[in-house]
């Protein structure tokens, strides 16, 4: 049987739409539209193209922008200092520093400086360590999109085995965390493990962030598993032109899988959706308002 494809497009645009509803509803009842700022040192023309999509998505939903782009030889100093006044700032909810920063900037150390309830990306050692405690955190974008798309699937993911591939502070151990928190079994799978393909057969939900094109093959997957792709690969296409692909073989293990995420189209338009609900929610907390059952 055919795979159901997770359309996170689409699931992310209805999210999108819930969020600008719910920022219209808090700015009539409240006067509240929530603000975040995000602060890009140098030029990166990667981090450019992100950063232009996150403010296009922040205005559609109705929030305000405060952002920042400093030249490269801005210092960890004057950095440190922004990071101060924005913390300062009620009208700035959310604060979000594009990675990666110059090499003369110690990134852990501005991500430290960012108010911890103000921390939309979710990487502030206190979030993380309330994540990994099982404390209401702001968790970081991507891991939470997962959640969101392996929950359109899942009504409930307790006892679920599920193996995640990939062990980076970003994606893997958060998205571990988040499924632990969900009462499923989890595995952690990584560039050391003994017989991946054997790891990945048990799981009835596979998350893969490796950054590895296709690694993933279709006979690694168990009949009927959800499949989570959230690698972003550029290979080569047909003659000059380069395509994106995933960390799993999408064609082959849509023919086992029950669910998968395609890419493009999956875990990716989730990011910046769940940025923005992070951002809600902070606002909310902020304000003292209940959190926004969305
Ligand atoms: P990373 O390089 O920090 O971590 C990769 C992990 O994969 C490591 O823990 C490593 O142990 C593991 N690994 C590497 N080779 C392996 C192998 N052969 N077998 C098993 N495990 C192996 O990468 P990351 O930042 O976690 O990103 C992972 C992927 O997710 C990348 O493709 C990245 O582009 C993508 N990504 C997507 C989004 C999104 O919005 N969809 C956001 C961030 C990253």
């Amino acid at each position: 049987m055919a795979a159901r494809i997770i359309d996170g497009k689409t699931i992310a645009a209805d999210l999108r739409d819930k969020i600008a509803d719910e920022v219209a509803r808090l700015r009539a009842a409240h006067g509240l539209v929530p603000g975040i700022a995000v602060l890009q040192v140098g030029d990166n023309p990667a981090s450019d193209v992100y950063v232009r999509t996150k403010s296009k998505a922040v205005a559609e939903a109705g929030m305000r922008a405060f952002d920042r782009k400093l030249p490269a030889n801005t210092s960890e100093a004057e950095l440190c200092d922004l990071v101060a006044k924005l913390n300062a700032d009620v009208t700035v909810n959310g604060i979000l520093v594009q990675l990666p920063l110059p090499p003369h900037i110690d990134s852990h150390k501005i991500i430290a400086a960012i108010d911890p309830g103000k921390d939309v990306d979710g990487f502030h050692p206190l979030n993380i360590g309330r994540l990994a405690s099982g404390l209401p955190a702001l968790v970081p974008c991507t891991p939470l999109g997962c959640m969101l798309l392996a929950k359109t699937v899942h009504a409930s993911l307790a006892g679920l085995e599920a193996v995640v591939i990939g062990r980076s502070n970003i994606i893997g151990k958060p998205v571990a965390q988040l499924l632990l928190a969900e009462n499923a079994t989890v595995t952690m799978a990584h560039s050391k493990t003994r017989d991946l393909p054997a790891v990945c057969r048990r799981a009835d939900l596979l998350v893969a962030a490796i950054g590895k094109p296709e690694l993933v093959r279709g006979d690694w997957i168990k009949p009927g598993a959800t499949v989570i792709d959230v690698g972003i690969n550029r290979v080569a296409g047909e003659g000059a032109k380069s395509r994106i692909v995933g960390d799993v073989a999408y064609a082959e293990a849509a023919t086992f899988a029950g669910a998968i995420t395609p890419v493009p189209g999956g875990v990716g338009p989730m990011t910046i959706a769940c940025l923005l609900l992070n951002t809600l929610r902070a606002a909310c907390a902020q304000k003292g308002l209940p959190a926004p059952n969305l």
